[in-house]
Order: structure tokens, then C-alpha cells, then sequence
């Protein structure tokens, strides 16, 4: 077996993959389905209902809000209760739609059999038809990030695609909902390659999976023999292999250069493989994103596992399938315990990016005192960027923010890997942050200016 990785840093955090053999279930539909119009990135959706109204599962609830944007689709039947606002997963308040169930009735328009449709018995699907299908069904990126599919299918002019390389990474610790949705819809994960290729005029598609799930490897490879177009690629465990510049990388031995390119300026675009199983729903069974795969995991939960959850389902719900929220402190993160967003209450709704919610005990979330810097770099040699993490936490720190943007800070993928190897425990990823975002503003009134 040719095993890849990349080139430069990484770490090997402990697996913890609780549910790694747990099947999906279907969660039970809430009483009431919370929706947050920016569950993407770019503008924020616009309501195209009021209180009062009555919708079905399946129809859209809020537009596209400008060209990079997604229109939001209702994940239950029942009246729109209120249009309100409440902390979401990024901490802030926000706009949000908030439906009171009643029963579970759902838009004809929506194929809900099991038949498997592939692109070769619709030869009619042209490459525009497959992207429009996409845009207007709301699909986004799966993977955490959240941008809009439709936009990656569209590169500039200035850049060429081709290949698509679908990320079924996973490498982040705890969450299994990816290998459980390849082992229990490859078929369909397929047909989402097929059609993804298919959108970006490209006959080279890679399946990127690391070795910790052989038993996908071994599906996949199995189902894909004899088709020279697609290539399984097994890859080394060790993280961040799933951050898209490291998949990129080891796919395709190239490297994407600083922001603002992107994967596609040298040849690659990339999708997560839940996208990729939206992409089949989307344009094949003309179901919007309203569903998704999520792991609902930590060591003292009771019964950590996977779910098909409707979209706009508060986390508490999930957690109480598992057992409930397990006694004493603990900390609650939407993603795992590398890039996840810490939680301020368990009533923060399911949304398209969220592939877990991960409940870490008060004892290992503690973080220990910080000492000084000692000098080790041994931060430097696990940044997957290439960057120096002491010296761009020292300038975010001393808000010297013209040096730290001449340091690449912007470069930095937020991945952890620093702060997780520092032995004087120094918030580094913490500091960086607050750098990378203040120095982006920096850059956007300076574009904005011009
Ligand atoms: S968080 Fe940023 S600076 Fe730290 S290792 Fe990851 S990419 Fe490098
Ligand atoms: S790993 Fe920590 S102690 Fe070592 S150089 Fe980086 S910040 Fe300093």
C-alpha cells in the first residue's frame, strides 16, 4: 500500500473514536427546530417567512442572501413560531427562524426511496444543470468550514481544475460521523464523486482516507476497481492530513500558495464526503440540506454515537440520547477537541457544519498554568504552514499586527497543533487567532478602500 501524507509539521493527538462501530440512527425530530440564517460562510440568508406560516420539510425557509450565500431549507413540518435571534455555535447572537413541529410531512417534490440513481441513466445532467442543482439545494461544505459548494465548481478564470479529491480524512480525534456515513452510503458517495467531476469538467477524482479506517479503504477500493478515473489514496494518520492545503498536498505532491489562493490555483478543488453524499441527494433526489451525519461522543457520556439529525435540532437533545450531560463540569464543543468551538448552552442547534458535539470532562479540558517560552521550537516544527507560532502569538499578543500580516499570520489554519505541542502550555492557537482575524479586518478595509 502507497501511503502519502505531508510534507511539513503535524502532530498524532490520541484517536478517541468512541463510536467508531456504532451505526447511525436516525435522532427523533425535536419539538421545536432552531434555524440560523448564517450557517455558511459568506452573506447571511434572508427569511422568506413570517410568523404563522406554515412549511413542510423540505421547504426553503430563507434565500441566498447575495452571490456567496445558501438558502436555508426548513428540516420539519410544522408553523413558524417566531423570527429571532440567539447565540449560535460561534458564540454571537444571530438571526434565526424558529419552527414549532407538527408531524413530519414533506415536500413531493423530494425522491424518498432507496433507489440508487447514477449519472450514467442521466446522461441529460450537463455540468451547469449539476452546479444550479447544487446552489439552489443549499449544499455547503460538511467538513466544518461551511462554504458554498457551488462557488468551489465555479473556479476564476484564471485557474483550471483538474481533479477533485474528496476528503474522508477524519483525522480530527472522537469524530466518526464521516467513516459512518462511507461505510453505510458508499454507493451514493460515488455518484456525489461522479457528479462533482462531472460539475468541475475533470476526469481525475481521488478518495483521500487515512489508515485508521481500512475497512473503508478496502470498500472503496473494492467498489472503484476497474474505474481508471478514480483513485482511493490511503493516508498516513497523523493531523491536520484533513486541513485541505495538507490533502492537497499529499494527493497531489503540490502545494497551495499563501492566501488568498485557493486549492484550485494549482489544479485541485476539494470536498468534503459529506458534501459529496449532498451533492447526490441534491442533484439526484432533489432533497435540500436539511440532514446530516453527527457524532455525538465524550468519555463520560453513557452512550456516545452517531445520528442522522435534522438540521435546527438543539444539541441538548442529542446529548440526552447519549445519556445525558454527564455530572460535573464539563466543557461542550460543537467539532472535536482540536478545532471545535466551545459552547455556551446545550440549546445551540444543529446546523450543516456540524459534524460533532463532543463533551470534554472539566479534568481534560483543564488547561495547565502557562510558563515562559522556552525556546524549544517545537512549535515550529508541527506547524503544517511553515509558520512560527511563538513569534506570530508574541506579535498578536503586542498587537503588532503590521509584522505579524508580513509573517504570513493569515496562512494559519487554526489547526492547534502549536498549542498542543507546547510544553509551557503557552496559548498560543488562542493569540494567533485573535491576530489572524484582527489582521484579515486590517486587510479587508484596506481592499475595501481601494
Ligand atoms: S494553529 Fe496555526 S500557527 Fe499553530 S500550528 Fe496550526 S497553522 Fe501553525
Ligand atoms: S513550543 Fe512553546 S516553549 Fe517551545 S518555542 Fe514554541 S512557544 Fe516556546
Amino acid at each position: 500500500m502507497n501511503i502519502r501524507t505531508f510534507s511539513i509539521g503535524g502532530i498524532h493527538p490520541e484517536e478517541n473514536k468512541l463510536s467508531h462501530d456504532i451505526a447511525t440512527v436516525a435522532a427523533p425530530l425535536p419539538k421545536q427546530a432552531i434555524f440560523p440564517l448564517s450557517q455558511h460562510i459568506g452573506a447571511p440568508a434572508k427569511a422568506i417567512v413570517k410568523k404563522g406560516d406554515k412549511v413542510k420539510v423540505g421547504t426553503m425557509i430563507a434565500e441566498a442572501g447575495g452571490f456567496v450565500s445558501a438558502p436555508v431549507y426548513s428540516s420539519v413540518s410544522g408553523t413558524v413560531f417566531k423570527i429571532d435571534s440567539v447565540i449560535d455555535a460561534t458564540g454571537y447572537r444571530k438571526p434565526v427562524i424558529i419552527i414549532n413541529v407538527e408531524g413530519d410531512e414533506w415536500e413531493e417534490t423530494i425522491d424518498r426511496s432507496d433507489k440508487l440513481e447514477t449519472l450514467a441513466a442521466h446522461p441529460e445532467l450537463t455540468p451547469e444543470e449539476i452546479v444550479e442543482r447544487i446552489k439552489i439545494a443549499g449544499v455547503t461544505g460538511m467538513g466544518g468550514a461551511g462554504f458554498p459548494t457551488f462557488i468551489k465548481l465555479c473556479p476564476p478564470p484564471t485557474a483550471k481544475a483538474e481533479c477533485v479529491i474528496i476528503n474522508a480524512v477524519e483525522c480530527e480525534p472522537y469524530i466518526t460521523a464521516d467513516f459512518r456515513l462511507m461505510m453505510e452510503h458508499s454507493d451514493e458517495i460515488l455518484v456525489g464523486l461522479d457528479l462533482l467531476m462531472k460539475a468541475a469538467k475533470v476526469e481525475k477524482g481521488y478518495i483521500g482516507i487515512e489508515t485508521n479506517k481500512p475497512e473503508a479503504i478496502e470498500l472503496f477500493e473494492r467498489k472503484t476497481a476497474g474505474d481508471s478515473r478514480i483513485e482511493i489514496v490511503p493516508l498516513k494518520q497523523r493531523y491536520p492530513q484533513g486541513g485541505e492545503k495538507q490533502l492537497v498536498d499529499a494527493v497531489t505532491g503540490r502545494q497551495v500558495p499563501a492566501p488568498p489562493a485557493i486549492p484550485v490555483n494549482v489544479g485541485a478543488i476539494v470536498q468534503n464526503v459529506g458534501t459529496a453524499y449532498a451533492v447526490y441527494e441534491a442533484v439526484m433526489k432533489h432533497k435540500p440540506l436539511f440532514e446530516r451525519y453527527t457524532t455525538v461522543t465524550g468519555k463520560k457520556l453513557a452512550k456516545p454515537g452517531n445520528f442522522l439529525v435534522r438540521m435546527g435540532t438543539p444539541m441538548k437533545e442529542l446529548i440526552d440520547l447519549c445519556g445525558g450531560m454527564p455530572e460535573g463540569d464539563n466543557k461542550l464543543l460543537a467539532g472535536g477537541p482540536m478545532m471545535g468551538k466551545a459552547l455556551m448552552n446545550t440549546e445551540v442547534p444543529v446546523c450543516k457544519g456540524t459534524n460533532s458535539v463532543t463533551v470534554i470532562s472539566g479534568d481534560e479540558a483543564k488547561r495547565k498554568p502557562a510558563q515562559p517560552c522556552i525556546r524549544c521550537a517545537k512549535c515550529v516544527s508541527v506547524c503544517p504552514m511553515g509558520l512560527e507560532p511563538f513569534l506570530l502569538a508574541t506579535l498578536s499578543a503586542k498587537k503588532m499586527f503590521e509584522r505579524a500580516e508580513q509573517e504570513e499570520i493569515v496562512s494559519c489554519i487554526e489547526c492547534g497543533s502549536c498549542q498542543f505541542t507546547c510544553p509551557s502550555h503557552r496559548p498560543i492557537l488562542d493569540n494567533v487567532r485573535y491576530g489572524k482575524s484582527t489582521v484579515m479586518g486590517i486587510i479587508r478595509a484596506r481592499n475595501a478602500k481601494k
